[in-house]
């Protein structure tokens, strides 16, 4: 490195320094202002950083390697990422991926030799309603057409953001999350305050105690939107009121969960909202500081996130003294660096705290032992976009909204077979036949053959199982769950064993490796699917898997195992005759695919 760029890179790192209580912290944003300026993470590369965060070069070295967005080798002009997970793939995305790569004469992994192009085949990136879709270097493309690549290879500097495919409300009165979705300007604080933004804070800060604040969100029923359904108010309630520690509130925006893409949206429509749940629930639980974690990946929410925080502390809606009053309020917006493991709260902090995104042990709880060991609430994006309105319409109001035990309404993301696919706003009564209904249903002459209701994670629904409710309680009754909502229809042109094969890939790929049963088990059962799906599976084969899942399941640091295994026992149990098929007969039986992996 030289002495200009390093003098460069020491000026920018000490105004990222500064945002963090700890130096270790700010080791992913160094590790990304130093790829971002120099193109790749080289070992002088980590000896700086390492410097900068009192650490050993061997711990950045870990970190660097943990993640994807590092690269450790300089990668083309233009970074191509096409996804290859379930939604893009219903839509033909393998098929683009590879012809992307025979245009270019690349594999993936591979840059051309100009230095130009390099390839990438890469999990879920959260855009499933513009399937099939791709990352350019920090812009989302999709969805991919035949034009798109044409303009990919001949002019790569005129593909511009994807635009946002907010599709409406199904079976309610009036949005509520997505009020403001096709309001022009949104994201921009003078539109908010129109809008009559900040007037919530404003009544919490200024009318409110704490202990009101928390007992409104705890009777409007509100459930942790990011999957876990764990009530708001409670929560909030665990976090001490007399411990000598900081306090922190982390929120998870470290949207991952192939078949989600709701967050995004937020994030990028409406910043404003977020952040006046933030300012709402700091106030609650006495928090001064608070992290945003945004994925990596989202490169263009970030900024217009990072936009709105910037105006935000312009208007005095953060710093000290908010609406005249003693509390104080700090927000950091913090990118990830690419592994879907950090959307578990606890990976999420040790992420943020500099390491690995390793899952911890519960418990400690985060409440007690979160951020930093002090006490730390962590709320999903869509969780805290939720606040404002029940602070401003009342408790009743929002709980009225939804089902008995789970108020409001939930933001819901359809892709793979649907003709209109997109970001839906529903009570979390609707069915997920008026759901699928909503977004056109599947073409003409098709018929739904299975449903992921809430993200690759949740067990797989038959299309006989289409009216169960899209709450929490309801989906746990069906034997699924509601996860991030995150809903993939597939229509009976799929097949099942290839599908699961997508779930095994992606589990394989995203395990942290902290635990035998989990990084053996994850990599072992998509051995076995894939030989199913070559056509060389043995009799044996479909035991061998749910055995494998079996013990998986309640064993291991973090609930990700089970969230691997359960794909497996649910597609085997429901479609268990076409797994059968593809070994007897070393085929598939479904439309014309062949018995043959993508890879
Ligand atoms: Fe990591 Fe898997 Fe263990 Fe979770 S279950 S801590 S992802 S190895």
């Amino acid at each position: 490195m030289s002495a200009a760029a390093l003098k460069q890179l020491d000026a920018a790192a000490a105004e990222i320094l500064a945002q963090y209580d700890q130096k270790r912290a700010a080791t992913l944003p160094l590790l990304r202002l130093a790829q971002d300026t120099l193109g790749y993470v080289s070992p002088a590369v980590e000896q700086w950083v390492a410097q900068q965060v009192g650490v050993a070069p061997a711990h950045i070295h870990e970190v660097v390697t943990f993640y994807t967005l590092y690269h450790q080798q300089p990668v083309g002009k233009y970074h191509i990422q096409v996804c290859h997970n379930i939604a893009c793939a219903l839509r033909g995305g393998d098929a683009y991926l590879a012809s992307i790569g025979e245009r270019l004469g690349l594999k993936p992994g591979q840059t051309t030799a100009d230095g130009k192009y390099t390839l990438s085949a890469v999990e879920c990136l959260c855009a499933c309603e513009q399937a099939p879709m791709m990352q350019v270097n920090d812009s989302y493309v999709g969805p991919i057409t035949p034009a798109v690549i044409d303009t990919l290879l001949q002019s790569p500097e005129q593909l511009t953001e994807l635009p946002l495919l907010y599709r409406g409300t199904v079976g309610l009165q009036a949005a509520v999350l997505s009020a403001r979705f096709n309001v022009r300007d949104a994201e921009k604080i003078e539109t908010y305050v129109r809008d009559n933004g900040y007037q919530a804070a404003r009544k919490a800060l200024t009318e409110m105690s704490p202990a009101q604040v928390i007992d409104e969100v705890t009777k409007s029923n509100l459930r942790g939107l990011g999957g876990a359904g764990f009530p708001t108010g409670k929560k909030w309630s665990f976090i001490p009121k007399d411990s000598s520690k900081p306090k922190y509130l982390v929120v998870n925006a470290d949207e991952g969960e192939p078949g989600t893409i709701k967050d995004r949206y937020l994030l990028t429509k409406d910043p404003h909202r977020l952040i006046e749940g933030i300012i709402i629930a700091a106030y609650a639980t006495g928090v001064r500081k608070a992290y945003i974690y945004i994925r990596g990946e989202y490169a263009y929410p970030a900024k217009v996130l990072q936009q709105a925080v910037d105006e935000a502390k312009k208007y005095g809606f953060l710093g000290s003294r908010i609406f005249n009053t003693d509390h104080t309020l700090e927000i950091v917006v913090h990118r990830g660096a690419g592994a879907y493991i950090c959307g578990e709260e606890t990976a999420l902090l040790t992420s943020l705290e500099g390491g690995k995104g390793f899952p911890r042990l519960k418990p400690p709880f985060p409440a007690l032992a979160g951020l930093f060991a002090c006490p730390t609430v962590v709320n999903n994006v869509e969780t805290l976009a939720c606040v404002p309105s029940i602070i401003q319409r009342g408790a009743e109001w929002f709980a009225k909204l939804g089902v008995p035990k789970a108020g409001g309404t939930r933001l819901f993301s359809l892709s793979g077979h649907v003709q209109k696919p997109g970001l839906y706003e529903a009570s979390q009564g609707v069915t997920l036949r008026q759901l699928i209904d909503a977004a056109g249903g599947v073409a003409p002459g098709r018929q739904v053959k299975a449903v992921i209701p809430g993200g690759i994670s949740a067990k797989i629904l038959r299309a006989d199982e289409l009216d169960v409710k899209m709450d929490f309680d309801s989906l746990i009754a069906a034997g699924t769950m509601a996860g991030s909502a995150g809903i993939v229809v597939m229509d009976d042109t799929t097949c099942m064993v290839r599908a699961l094969w997508y779930a095994g890939k992606f589990f394989g790929h995203e395990s942290c490796g902290q635990c035998s049963p989990c990084r053996e088990g994850t990599g072992w059962m998509f051995k076995v699917i894939d030989r199913i799906l070559r056509g060389e599976g043995r009799e044996q084969d479909l035991d061998t898997v749910l055995s494998i899942a079996g013990n998986m399941e309640g064993r291991t640091i973090c609930v990700f195992a089970d969230a691997a295994a359960w794909p497996a026992q649910s597609y085997i149990a429901k479609f268990r005759d076409e797994f059968v098929y593809h070994i007897k007969e070393k085929r598939c039986n479904v439309g014309a695919q062949p018995a043959v992996a993508a890879h």
